[in-house]
């Protein structure tokens, strides 16, 4: 069973890239009186840069890096996440949502007409905030990205 996040409110940056390489990172900027206690109760790893922080229990995961690849790797070398290339952007960077496949009546009106007309197949979308995410130089650049820090 691959790991369950929530990443504290300074973790941001963090949280878009875990949903771009499939990790499931709950994120919010601000966390009401008890929610991250309760989110891990139900069996999320709460990563954290704040070492006071009061909700802070021992098994929460702290990261030393200030610069989003190295915690990224940090977590790898520590075991909490894997590298699983088949699950790259299938998930939505914005709200941590399961992306799912572009009904394809959906997407004249949704994609720009380059994509529809270039590549209709690869296009996947999100049910909580219907945004459409398609293969491109987007993509490609945080792939490049991604390649870099040697995932
Ligand atoms: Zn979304």
């Amino acid at each position: 069973m691959p790991q369950k996040f929530i990443l504290d409110a300074m973790l941001g940056k963090l949280a878009r890239w875990l949903r771009i390489m499939g990790h499931d990172a709950y994120y919010r900027p601000y966390y009401k009186p008890g929610e991250i206690r309760s989110r891990v109760n139900e069996g999320r790893v709460f990563i954290t840069r704040n070492l006071r922080c009061s909700e802070c229990r021992k098994e929460a995961v702290f990261l030393s890096p200030d610069q989003v690849g190295e915690q990224l790797k940090q977590m790898h070398r520590e075991g909490y996440i894997l590298v699983d290339r088949t699950i790259w952007f299938t998930r939505c960077m914005i709200c941590n949502e399961p992306l799912l496949q572009a009904p394809y009546e959906s997407l004249r009106q949704n994609v720009p007409d380059y994509v529809y007309f270039k590549n209709p197949y690869g296009i996947s979308y999100c049910p909580s905030c219907n945004r459409f995410f398609w293969p491109g130089t987007h993509r490609q650049n945080m792939m490049a990205r991604l390649l870099k820090w040697g995932f």
